[in-house]
């Protein structure tokens, strides 16, 4: 049996700011820039009384609560301080797998200290409070699933674990909504299956499951039984990500390409969001029939993260840059020069929580498109 630790920070941008100014303890704060078109990155628990929440419009945030103090973010400190995080993390394993700045999974089955998880998670939390001035949430169980879940029993600044033992009774009782890879479409679907907690879940078969949610419909069946196999992975940094593709008959004008394009970014956008990844630089690739190709980026100072902002982007530097009647046979689009995935930041469309269940689904299959994934680091 694995043991597995969710480490997650309690409002970590907001209380990072809190912790730097004094004058902000106690009060209601919100990371984010102040101007209209912004969303909230993350709201102290003060802010929260108010129904605060990231994600929501830096207008509807201040209407809810009128006193709402906005800090803009200073995603350089939040990095140093993840770092300082992780330091801590790496006394006890180097099986620690980030999520994003404030959450990691820690596998400690075999960790040389001789502590049980338990000990440790009580540890780790100590050490961020002591040297960090921060508080965490841990989680304790012995698969991810169940680590991340038990570290939102108690937030803020709690610790829960689920033993083997309890597995079952918990899941019994859990909503179908706090299962990973079920977002409101999926959920909704299930209540109208009659399935509204673990319980129902588990009375159903594998084939029915499967029948009504395809593939994720097995994780189901599998995930309410305390099954998670999913190993933690240590942290390879990830430099780019990108989607390219070889067309069958070349392309010939901007136009063809575009069109092209736009289904590439489309596939780019959906990998950065399950890789969990964004970058500051955007790259075309353009290989001609006669095999000699060329590259042209752009850097700018926001991420590049939506699928339009992606092939508005690329769509550009095809524009500019394709040699006039000069035949196609490759496309691609890269993002590079890694930048923290910042919620607030990518404005555009709000991703649902059902986007998270294609993690786990198979990609629909564009047959022209995704002959190549690649992934460089
Ligand atoms: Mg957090």
């Amino acid at each position: 049996m694995k043991k597995i630790i969710h480490i997650d920070m309690d409002a970590f941008y907001a209380s990072v700011e809190q912790r730097d100014r004094p004058e902000l303890r106690g009060k209601p704060v919100a990371v984010a820039k102040d101007t209209a078109r912004n969303v909230i990155t993350t709201a102290s628990y003060e802010a929260r009384r108010y129904g605060v929440r990231s994600a929501l419009s830096v207008a509807k945030a201040k209407r809810l609560c009128p006193r709402l103090i906005l800090v803009p973010p200073r995603f350089e400190v939040y990095k140093q301080v993840s770092a300082q995080i992780h330091e801590i993390f790496h006394r006890y394993t180097d099986l620690v797998e980030p999520l994003s700045l404030d959450e990691a999974y820690l596998d400690v089955t075999d960790s040389p200290c001789g502590k049980t998880a338990t000990q440790i998670a009580r540890e780790i939390r100590a050490a961020i409070r002591s040297e960090l001035g921060l508080t965490a949430s841990a989680g304790v169980s012995f698969n991810k699933f169940l680590a991340k879940i038990a570290s939102d029993l108690r937030k803020p600044d709690g610790l829960s674990r689920i033993l083997p033992k309890d597995a079952l009774a918990f899941l019994d009782a859990l909503p179908v909504e706090s299962f990973f890879g079920v977002g409101p479409a999926t959920a909704k679907k299930m209540h109208a299956l009659g399935i509204s907690n673990g319980k129902d879940l588990r009375e159903r078969s594998r084939e029915e499951l499967t029948e009504h949610f395809g593939k994720t419909g097995a994780w189901f069946y599998e995930i309410v039984r305390g099954n998670d196999p999913r190993e933690v992975e240590a942290h390879r940094e990830r430099v780019s990500l990108g989607v390219e593709d070889t067309f069958r008959q070349d392309l010939v004008g901007a136009e063809a390409c575009a069109e092209e394009l736009r289904l590439i970014a489309k596939e780019l956008d959906r990998r950065l969001f399950r890789a969990n990844f964004s970058g500051y630089t955007l790259t075309l690739k353009i290989k001609f029939a006669d095999f000699t190709q060329m590259t042209r980026s752009r850097t700018r100072d926001t991420v590049f993260a939506e699928a339009e902002d992606l092939f508005r982007t690329a769509k550009n530097l095809l524009e500019t840059h394709l040699p006039e009647g000069k035949p196609v046979r490759l496309l691609g689009i890269t993002v590079s020069h890694a930048a923290p995935v910042i919620p607030g930041e990518k404005t555009a469309k709000p991703r649902s929580r059902d986007d998270e269940s294609q993690l786990l689904l198979p990609l629909d299959g564009n047959e022209n498109l995704l002959k190549k994934v690649c992934r460089s680091s």
